[in-house]
């Protein structure tokens, strides 16, 4: 018989904490729970199945080189954290850092790459920009020439960014939180968060009622439903996002490429598809349907960096939900409101490769009750004191 990634349970009457969302950031805030913190007495409630969500839908990019010191000091933790993680959960997750370019086609993008490669060296991460002859050497098949609408000046060259299997990231997750007793439940929707004063005590979902010490939100593109159970507004639009996939093809591309002023990115998976993504739908809904406009676009600007594709072939196209904040930063925080509510969420186009960084500090922040250092600038309360943080420039596309 094959081991089992994770056990089915019945619902416990109450948990220690309870955290609603089965997606990396969920399950990695349980995992981070039990392994550092001893508490296991936790349970997982997933209303569909374990990355329904957007972990089970990105394009997998990982990277640190964001805009503002305190978004790079994040996501070079999170880079850190993936690139053990496959020895700590025991789990291939084929991280392949090859690279990661971000390519600037006028003057303004030139200069907004080159002040990020800047703010990269200072945070002692490994970001610097190229000219488009350096490019041509590691990517061989771009076009670099004047002829496109938008002729490429240079590029931010980040190294240690790269791609990662997610279904694997979000499966061991689920898998090491088991080992260590937390409880995952698939197919447990959560209706109503009970709250006794500024308190919240339980949870209803489709299954029972659960009592409960504490209760995370880690539901991303339904976030705000969830926090408008316990009467708390976020400043929070939700946007779909769109990807595809090619046929396979033999390896020839061997980093990550990204087009801000093209709105599109594309890296080729260890199955040699091409895996193309690019900027959300320009209106807020909750629909998980892809569109033809969409791909039409996506394919006419990745022929004008690659016009050697114009033969291959779209085999799937898919969409998932980003919950979108207004500075493009996420929220990790305590809920004033309540002694015992913690949200993570505003993870956008932008999360997957937070996830280790932002359940690592979660964990810390329920297990101790204080806010970890890393995680004060994306309080919930910035947007109340006017304390944006700005990485709109590095985080709208290039997830
Ligand atoms: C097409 C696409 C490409 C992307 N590419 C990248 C990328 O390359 N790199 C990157 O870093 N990020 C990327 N992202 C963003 C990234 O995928 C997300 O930010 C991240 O996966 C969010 O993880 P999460 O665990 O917070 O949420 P999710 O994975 O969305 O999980 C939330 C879960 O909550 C569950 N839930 C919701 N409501 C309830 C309820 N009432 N009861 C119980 N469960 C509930 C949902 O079913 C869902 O499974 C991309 C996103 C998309 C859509």
């Amino acid at each position: 018989m094959p081991e089992q990634m994770w056990r089915n349970h019945d619902l416990k009457s109450s948990y220690d904490v309870v955290i609603v969302g089965g997606g990396a950031h969920g399950l990695a805030t349980a995992y981070y729970l039990a392994t550092r913190h001893g508490i296991t007495n936790v349970a997982v409630l997933e209303q569909k199945y374990v990355g329904f969500g957007a972990s089970g839908r990105n394009t997998a990019i990982l990277r640190a080189n964001y805009r503002t010191a305190e978004g790079i000091r994040f996501y070079n933790q999170s880079l850190k954290l993936y690139e053990t993680l496959a020895q700590a959960l025991d789990f291939n997750l084929m991280f392949s850092q090859q690279g990661h370019f971000t390519l600037g086609h006028s003057t303004a993008s030139m200069a907004a790459l080159t002040t990020r490669a800047e703010m990269n060296k200072a945070e002692g991460v490994d970001s610097y920009m190229v000219t488009p002859p350096e490019i041509k050497r590691m990517i061989p098949e771009i076009d670099i020439s004047s002829r496109p609408r938008y002729p490429i000046l240079g590029a931010l060259y980040h190294p240690p960014g790269g791609i990662i299997r997610h279904d694997a990231v979000v499966w061991g997750f689920a898998r090491g939180a088991d080992r260590q007793g937390v409880h995952v439940h698939q197919l447990t929707q959560v209706e109503d968060i009970l709250t006794e004063g500024d308190r919240i005590v339980g949870v209803k979902t489709n299954r029972g009622t659960v009592g409960c010490g504490a209760v995370v939100s880690a539901t991303a593109g339904w976030s705000s439903e969830i926090c408008r159970l316990v009467g708390i507004k976020l400043p929070i639009a939700t946007h779909p996002l769109q990807a595809f996939v090619t046929q396979g093809l033999k390896p020839w591309l061997h980093h990550v490429v990204v087009s801000s002023t093209l709105h599109i990115y594309l890296s080729q998976s260890d199955r040699g598809e091409l895996v193309c993504g690019g900027a959300v739908d320009s209106f807020p809904q909750y629909s998980l349907r892809s569109t033809l406009d969409v791909l039409e676009s996506y394919a006419m600007h990745v022929l004008e960096l690659f016009p050697m594709l114009h033969n291959i072939k779209v085999q799937r196209q898919w969409a998932g939900m980003c919950d979108m904040t207004p500075d493009y930063a996420p929220i990790l925080s305590p809920i004033d409101a309540y002694q015992n509510f913690y949200i993570t969420c505003g993870w956008g186009t932008w999360g997957f490769k937070a996830a280790p960084a932002s359940g690592y500090n979660m964990a810390e922040l329920v297990a101790t009750g204080s806010v970890p250092a890393t995680i004060a600038p994306f309080s919930y309360d910035r947007f109340l004191k006017n304390q944006l943080l700005g990485e709109k420039a590095a985080a709208s596309v290039g997830s």
